[in-house]
């Protein structure tokens, strides 16, 4: 299909359909009769003479200019194949983005992003609430490569502004953050890059990166705000089915080259097998399982606000949430109307010390004991409705009275709600918070 023709039918759609299409038919493999595609398993390509391959190496090192190819030339797994191909393809459409690179998993992805835009003597500011790993990776890893990581509060505009030097490369930070879903304001953030960069060359501008996971692109399409790139780590809402780990950056069509040699030399590749499956079960689905999630989770963060052994609730769809108003403008569907997501972050009462972490415990032990409805788990966007305990599992490495300086709370809990009947959460959340 002409690239013209591709124009008019990704305008003529809606992005709810485009998530089923993606590109309808590709040229990345000649699957013009299969209704879906094939998953391809081959680590190596037969070239048909030396002069192909040589021209499969020259193609490569541009490949951005060779994205609309009818007759792409495939030379090794680690440097592209069709299955990773089009999952991108579809990616860089829901995210509203030029262009998709995907890895082997969130990490990998966060790690290649960050890999292009810093070297040495370069800084990156963060917000002070991140997934775990990823507070490893700037606590543990950076300074070993001089590259300096201030973790402050994102939703603090001046916080950001003070901290900008000639050295900063990246903003980076997660809306809604994990696990407690502070909302950031990606609109504002461009605003303050925009003037930061006016008198920047092109490498030294600062990079606006938000990890996209907790939304999905059903929820919030971070580019639309503003973001320079996108993150997901493709394992959660994406994958969407709890079988397969990877991840994916989003961003600009000038960035293609350089994150595809990072993901060939450092060799963080997603195998082919998974994005197939998540071409072919995940993403498709994202719409309707995060629909499903959201009305499912409105019903469950009321009835959690509502309940005397909880002291707060975070859920940006409740209007009681500190950030309700910027939630409203950032997390839409693709139909413009207010898409909160499925995770909720609630904080059981007693003070903020070593008896609610107990109290957290014994929740969690109680539910993996006794909930039909709830898993104890970490990870999101499963079918079933997964809980956890941060202060106890995923930040576990944060001492009790350094909790707030990332902003947890020890009687902390997250759930990334499933598929299951609302009413029958409710019930198992009901009997597991009267037993603690
Ligand atoms: C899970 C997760 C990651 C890491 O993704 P992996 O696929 O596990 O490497 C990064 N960010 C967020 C917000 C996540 O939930």
């Amino acid at each position: 299909m002409s690239s013209e023709n591709d124009k008019n039918k990704l305008s003529n759609y809606s992005t709810e359909t485009h998530i089923l299409y993606g590109k309808d038919i590709s040229n990345k493999w000649q699957y013009d009769h299969h209704v879906t595609a094939p998953i391809t398993s081959s680590t190596t390509f037969r070239l048909d003479s030396v002069e192909r391959g040589a021209m499969g190496f020259t193609n490569w090192v541009e490949s951005s200019k060779h994205e609309n190819d009818s007759d792409p030339i495939y030379i090794y797994d680690r440097l592209g194949e069709p299955n990773k191909d089009m999952l991108e393809e579809n990616l860089a459409i829901v995210e509203k983005g030029e262009t998709a690179v995907t890895f082997s998993s969130g990490m990998g992805a966060i790690s290649g992003v960050l890999g292009i835009l810093t070297k040495s003597g370069d800084e990156i500011i963060a917000h002070k609430t991140l997934y775990g790993c990823t507070i490893s990776l700037l606590k543990n890893w950076y300074p070993r490569y001089n590259i300096l990581v201030h973790q402050t509060d994102l939703s603090n505009l001046e916080n950001v502004k003070s901290l900008i030097t000639e050295k900063t490369r990246v903003i980076y930070f997660e809306t809604p953050a994990n696990p407690t879903l502070d909302i950031i304001d990606i609109a504002a953030m461009r605003q303050i890059a925009d003037e930061a960069n006016a008198n920047r060359s092109q490498n030294d501008k600062i990079q606006i990166v938000v990890d996209n996971t907790f939304s999905t692109p059903y929820c919030q399409r971070p580019i639309e705000h503003g973001a320079d790139f996108t993150i997901h780590s493709l394992t959660k809402g994406i994958g969407g089915f709890g079988t397969d780990i990877g991840g994916a950056v989003i961003g600009r069509m000038e960035f293609r080259d350089r994150l595809l040699l990072y993901r060939k030399d450092f060799g963080g590749i997603l195998s082919p097998k998974n994005a197939w499956s998540i071409l072919t079960y995940g993403l498709p689905t994202v719409a309707l399982r995060q629909k499903k999630a959201i009305s499912s989770a409105i019903k469950i963060a009321e009835f959690l606000e509502k309940h005397p052994k909880v002291d707060f609730v975070n859920y940006p769809g409740l209007p009681s949430y500190k950030s309700y108003n910027l939630a409203k403008k950032q997390m839409t569907n693709f139909e413009g109307e207010f898409a909160p997501g499925h995770l909720i972050y609630f904080v059981l009462k007693g003070d903020e010390t070593n008896i609610s972490r107990e109290m957290g415990s014994n929740f969690m032990n109680y539910i993996a004991k006794n909930a039909y409805t709830m898993t104890l788990a970490v990870s999101l966007g499963h079918t079933r409705t997964l809980i956890e305990h941060p202060a106890s599992m995923t930040h576990s490495v944060v001492p009790t009275d350094e909790l707030e300086n990332y902003g947890l709370h020890a009687g902390g809990v997250r759930i990334a709600i499933g598929l299951e009947k609302a009413e029958d959460i409710i019930k198992d959340l009901a009997d597991s918070l009267d037993a603690i």
